[in-house]
């Protein structure tokens, strides 16, 4: 949840990055598990909020040179459209992370487009030897996108929402700094078609501390029955994973067949998704396989729409298969 909410004056960070992967099978060394991409762009842009509307104030854009990944992955040459001569024309990382810490004075909120990129950030600064907080909340806007744009729990990438908004394309997608630029216009467009109060209040909910773990799993005990792993980790789930407050519930938890859903709250950290399954080792017994997380807007969709599939059929949940909803096909065709 974050912390403080948007108002006039308030500054946000829209930004993306490119990274370099190694070459599977290629470089056998631990660097792999430590380093799963080397950031070679970083792109953002500086915004204001003032009355309902989202102004451009600055753009931030750097190259960084590789030093662990120099030889560009297929794969990223393909989407980046960067060759190895590219990279040898980049900063370090070291200089990098430091200039993107003084773009992002002043900023309340880092935006951007799908959850990887604070963690990528986050591992290359710890990688590099670097202080890896980033001391400031993030906010995943591909979720609220779908959300306004009336397909929640949809994931839908930067340039459909770019065509949704009839946004004029001056750049090629998956370069850092066009991707932050259209990321940014994606979300000036929301801001401008929908009630600033809803998007605020959606940005709020939504919006999580990188710094912080924002998902907590773990398994019960070997039991028996199905209905006995639901019923060994029932309490666990009513206490908040990083304070240990009792949870009250805003969707009280729920059973479809092996899955059970539900949305607590803490008043401290805000919502919270928990989904348990229950699962059968080879040799026959179950165990509850748990998940609990700051909940986001898909979350908030999967749990209402596994809600109403309970109260419709109770724990036996919709027959397989699933018949087709009339509303759900009326819906998928504008925005897909
Ligand atoms: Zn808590």
């Amino acid at each position: 949840m974050l912390s403080k909410k948007i108002t006039d004056g308030t500054e946000l960070v829209v930004f993306d990055m490119e990274w370099n992967q190694p070459f599977s099978g290629k470089t056998v060394s631990n660097e792999i598990t430590v380093l799963p991409g080397e950031i070679i762009e970083i792109g953002a842009v500086k915004y204001e909020y003032s009355g309902g509307r989202l102004s451009r104030k600055a753009v931030f854009s750097c190259d960084i040179k590789p030093v662990i990944y120099k030889k560009l992955h297929y794969h990223v040459m393909k989407i980046t459209h960067k060759t190895d001569e590219d990279l040898k024309n980049g900063i370090s990382f070291k200089e990098a992370a430091a200039n993107f810490r003084d773009f992002m004075q002043g900023a309340d909120l880092l935006v951007g487009w799908g959850n990887s990129d604070p963690k990528i950030l986050k591992n290359n600064l710890k990688f590099f030897g670097l202080d890896d907080s980033l001391g400031v909340d993030f906010l995943d806007l591909q979720p609220i996108f779908s959300v306004f744009c009336g397909q929640p729990g949809q994931q839908k990438s930067v340039e459909f929402a770019v065509d949704f908004y009839n946004i004029a394309k001056q750049d090629i997608f998956h370069s850092a700094t066009a991707d932050a630029q259209y990321t940014g216009e994606v979300f000036e467009e929301i801001f401008e078609h929908n009630k600033p109060a809803e998007v605020i209040s959606a940005v709020s909910s939504s919006s999580v501390n990188p710094d912080m773990p924002s998902e907590f799993s773990f398994t019960g005990s070997d039991v028996k029955e199905a209905d006995a792993a639901f019923a060994e980790v029932e309490e666990k789930i009513l206490i908040c994973p990083l304070c240990s407050a009792r949870l009250a519930s805003t969707i009280s938890p729920f059973r479809i067949r092996k899955s059970l859903y539900g949305l607590m709250n803490c008043s401290t950290h805000g919502d919270i998704f928990v989904r348990v399954r229950a699962k059968r080792r080879t040799g026959g017994k179950y165990y509850a396989a748990v998940v609990m997380r700051f909940a986001t807007q898909n979350d908030y969709y999967l749990v209402a729409s596994k809600k109403e599939e309970f109260d419709k059929y109770g724990v036996k949940g919709a027959p397989a298969p699933a018949p087709q909803q009339p509303s759900e096909e009326e819906g998928q065709t504008n925005c897909e």
